[in-house]
């Protein structure tokens, strides 16, 4: 199958672009929200229905409902106005869309896939589109329109990496959001997300654990942590006065190789005696109604800041997460903050004061750990990750949605002897999506998620090949979750793991039993490192 996923011919389509040209596939498609979903949360239309059914059941009135809500988010979201106006259509973007690169699909261009929500604003919204129609790049709106939304706004991961080539600064991905939020409007959702969010909603985590299932998790964790170390390790739940909340996703507690992460929490906040607490209400610290609407993500954010204030805590910690960061950083403080009852972060150990976290009061366990390292109050040894040759991931969120690129780089380089850095135009704020982001990982679109992610991977095999590169780090939920799958199939032979996981393996902690495996259960390497196939130092 890989011969046929590479075999990639750049064409343009025959005849007008502009006339909407789709075609639904299982293997490269999301299936719908079930009924129950939208109905959980109040969403409208909701219905039996497939993407692939020649008949959508739309509602009768679906072209009114499309244009009022195009006009109210015009009014409302002054860079979608601005997104809609300014592309001068110079072509920068065209090329730096992992999905185009990985399935050369004309549509899957950056700027085309604003321009099939863009010709129906020039149509309705403009002057000129309003008389000269076509003539002005002008389309009308049609139910072939709406499923070639359908189709290209759920193969966009809204990663931003095309807006930071775009010379204007338009962020496709916020155009992605909104075209997603006026399908939501008529019953057309993915239950890929709905399912997740109407879970948080319910429930508080996506998988809709209760919160006797997610004590039982957490104490389970705790008891394993206990195990390696010899210590007593012991995690608060739902502890008012606490000094601090720590949220985290919720696979942290459910799915491998999150879990190591997990552990690795743990142990760290046992050996600094950190005054904590989880909460079985804030469960979650992922949002997948940021894949669905403004409101949507609005509503799940708000239940950490409610839990935050129940409990009565000073400030926030969140676990290694992508899109709870990018909600945090870009969007919490108008949506559901300012959270002036919590207090600016201050690390309790350190006395660092977390200037950037002023309004959100919510710091990023990287940032917390890497000021921990800084001030001299961890014990590693390094020498426990020798087994592994580690190589890191710019999840899109941290990085791009946060700036957050030096700090697991300064973890890594203190618990990892063995680091080596993918090429430059593929790291930091060029990072390349995993190609599963934005609700885009299940299993039913493997073949989209294959070609969007073939650029990461293809970093990922260089640095293999040249240093022998055997772990990749990240620091998303989405990342460990869909990395495995896409490195299985294009560079096998590579792990996937959270770089607290190397922390959690390092970090020496007090009174601790001598450790033979790692938290994985593998031997642990003590002696001195192995080789890697090259040193970094040897190619600076
Ligand atoms: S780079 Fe910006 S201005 Fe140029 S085509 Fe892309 S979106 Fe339009
Ligand atoms: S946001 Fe990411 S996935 Fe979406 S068009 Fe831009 S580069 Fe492609």
């Amino acid at each position: 199958m890989q011969e046929t996923l590479v075999q990639i011919e750049p064409k343009p389509p025959s005849g007008d672009w502009r006339d909407p040209q789709v075609e639904f596939h299982k293997g490269a498609m999301c299936y719908s929200a079930a009924a129950k979903n939208l109905t959980y949360l109040g969403l409208p239309n909701p219905r039996t229905w497939q993407p692939y059914d020649a008949d959508w059941k739309l509602p009768p009135d679906w072209k009114n409902i499309i244009l009022a809500g195009m006009k109210d988010r015009l009014a409302k979201y002054r860079s979608f106005r601005l997104f809609m106006d300014i592309c001068v259509r110079c072509g920068a973007c065209a090329d730096k869309c992992q999905f185009y690169l990985g399935s050369a699909d004309p549509k899957n261009m950056p700027v085309a896939r604003a321009e099939l929500i863009r010709s129906v604003y020039r149509r309705y919204f403009t002057l000129t589109g309003r008389i000269f129609r076509s003539l002005a790049g002008g389309r009308e709106l049609t139910e072939d329109v709406i499923k070639e939304w359908y189709s290209y706004f759920y193969q966009c991961t809204e990663c931003r990496r095309c807006s930071v080539f775009c010379p204007y600064g338009i962020d496709t991905a916020e155009i992605t959001m909104i075209g997603r939020e006026l399908l939501n409007l008529i019953g057309c959702n993915t239950n890929w997300v709905l399912e997740p969010a109407a879970n948080c909603f319910r429930t508080g985590n996506h998988l809709g654990i209760q919160p006797h299932g997610f004590k039982d998790s957490i104490d389970f964790a705790a008891d394993e942590a206990s195990e390696i170390t010899g210590l007593d390790i012991q995690v608060p739940i739902n502890r008012k006065g606490a000094e601090i909340l720590f949220v985290m996703p919720s696979a942290d507690y459910f799915a491998t190789p999150h879990y190591y992460t997990l552990l690795s929490y743990l142990m760290l906040f046992k050996e600094i005696g950190l005054d904590y607490t989880v909460s079985a209400y804030a469960s979650e610290g992922g949002n997948f109604g940021f894949f669905s609407s403004h409101e949507m993500m609005k509503r799940l954010n708000a239940k950490i800041y409610d839990e935050a204030k129940r409990l009565g805590v000073k400030w926030i910690l969140g676990g290694e997460c992508g899109h709870m960061w990018r909600v945090l950083h870009q969007y919490m403080d108008t949506m559901n903050g300012p959270a002036d009852f919590l207090e600016v972060p201050v690390s309790p150990f350190t006395g660092t004061v977390f200037e950037n976290a002023r309004s959100t009061k919510m710091v990023h366990i990287c940032e917390f750990t890497a000021d921990l390292i800084h001030h001299g109050k961890l014990k590693l040894d390094p020498r426990r990750n020798d087994h592994w040759n580690v190589t890191f991931h710019d999840s899109c969120n941290p990085a791009r949605g946060m700036g957050l690129l030096e700090e697991p780089r300064y973890i890594l380089n203190h618990v990892s002897r063995n680091f080596h850095e993918m090429p430059e135009n593929t790291i930091r704020e060029q990072t390349f999506c995993c190609g599963s982001g934005a609700g885009l990982g299940s299993d039913e679109n493997l073949e989209t998620r294959l070609r969007g992610g073939f650029p990461r991977a293809n970093a990922v095999k260089y640095v293999k090949q040249k240093y022998g590169v055997n772990l990749l780090t990240c620091i998303c939920a989405i990342d460990k979750a869909t990395l495995p799958t896409l490195l299985q199939y294009w560079v096998p032979g590579v792990e996937v793991g959270g770089v607290h996981e190397l922390l959690g393996n390092a970090l020496v902690m007090t009174g601790e039993k001598e450790r033979t495996t790692d938290l994985r259960g593998e031997p642990l390497a003590t002696e001195e490192a192995p080789v890697a196939a090259e040193s970094e130092a040897a190619h600076a």
